[in-house]
């Protein structure tokens, strides 16, 4: 019995990694036709300055509407588009449709000050030639100013990089596009590489700022969150802290001098539409 049960649980666990496989091997093969057919969507989530509330951009986090599994995130084909190369098409996609949404938001008065938007990069879309002329295409078309755009590099895409590979970057930030070091924290990069690096804001990735979710804040997180934010600001980079989801974390994180704040405590990603409806709350109150 203990060997037919045994037997059992192998051939479950093997029909189980099939059709991991399977579904993997389909969501590859359709997302070429996903982006000609228009299944992709995205939605933004706003990025707030913690010392007066007010919203001062958006990071664009894309979706799949799959006609048969429905709403897919990132995490679920982000990878399968970067091993196959879709990512540049897709990347493409998604900085021309949030710099478009980001000069419409622009043009209607959305926030107070300067909208701005955040697009993700791929470690391969950093390293696609056509990067640098892509995203000046973009700016062009849309009328967006580079100030008004900040592209998301994660720290682990950028070790090791050497200041050739990190020319694109250059030259656009010296564009005026903001470089933000995404889920920083994370990685291995040793401190002294970040002023070789042409970024100007940290993310804090979320796993520093959870042990402040509660009152009392683990006193560890807190001394760690604030020797960063002051090593940010030693290097004139200001701090945005993602994972807010609480009261009690937003204003621990405001009086530890972080700059900037994105979490569903202010709001989940949604439609563009959203930003419009919150902005008009944070104007009246
Ligand atoms: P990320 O850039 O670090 O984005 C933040 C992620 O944290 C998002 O997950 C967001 O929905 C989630 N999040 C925001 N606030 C909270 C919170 O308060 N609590 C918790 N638990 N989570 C929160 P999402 O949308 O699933 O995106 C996952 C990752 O996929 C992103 O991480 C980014 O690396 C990648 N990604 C998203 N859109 C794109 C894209 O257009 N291109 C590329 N290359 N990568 C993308
Ligand atoms: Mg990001
Ligand atoms: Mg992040
Ligand atoms: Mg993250």
């Amino acid at each position: 019995r203990a060997k037919a049960a045994g037997g059992n649980r192998y051939e479950l666990a093997d029909a189980d990694s099939d059709a991991r496989a399977i579904a993997r091997h389909d969501l590859t093969n359709c997302l070429p036709a996903a982006l000609d057919n228009g299944e992709f969507f995205i939605e933004y989530q706003p990025l707030v300055r913690l010392h007066d509330g007010t919203v001062r951009g958006a990071e664009a986090l894309v979706r799949w509407l799959h006609p048969v599994h429905g709403v897919l995130g990132p995490d679920q084909f982000i990878p399968l588009a970067e091993s196959t190369g879709l990512i540049v098409p897709l990347g493409r996609w998604v900085l021309q449709e949030a710099a478009r949404q980001a000069r419409a938001w622009r043009a209607e008065g959305t926030c107070e000050g300067p909208m701005r938007v955040n697009v993700n990069l791929s470690p391969s879309q950093l390293r696609h030639p056509s990067l640098v002329a892509d995203t000046v295409a973009v700016l062009d078309s849309s009328g967006l100013d580079p100030s008004a755009l900040c592209l998301e590099v994660t720290e682990n895409a950028l070790i090791g990089a050497d200041e050739e590979e990190l020319r694109p970057l250059r030259q656009l930030a010296d564009l005026g596009v903001d470089i933000a070091l995404d889920d920083f924290g994370t990685g291995y990069s040793n401190l002294s590489y970040l002023r070789r690096l042409p970024v100007s804001t940290l993310k804090l990735d979320r796993s520093f700022t959870r042990g402040m979710q509660r009152a009392p804040a683990d006193p560890v997180d807190v001394k760690i969150v604030e020797g960063i934010v002051s090593l940010a600001h030693t290097l004139d980079l200001s701090v945005t802290v993602e994972g807010v989801e609480t009261g009690t974390q937003a204003e621990h994180l405001r009086v530890l001098g972080c700059d900037t704040a994105q979490g569903w405590y202010y709001a989940r990603p949604g439609p563009p539409e959203r930003l419009h409806t919150l902005s008009l709350v944070d104007a009246a109150s």
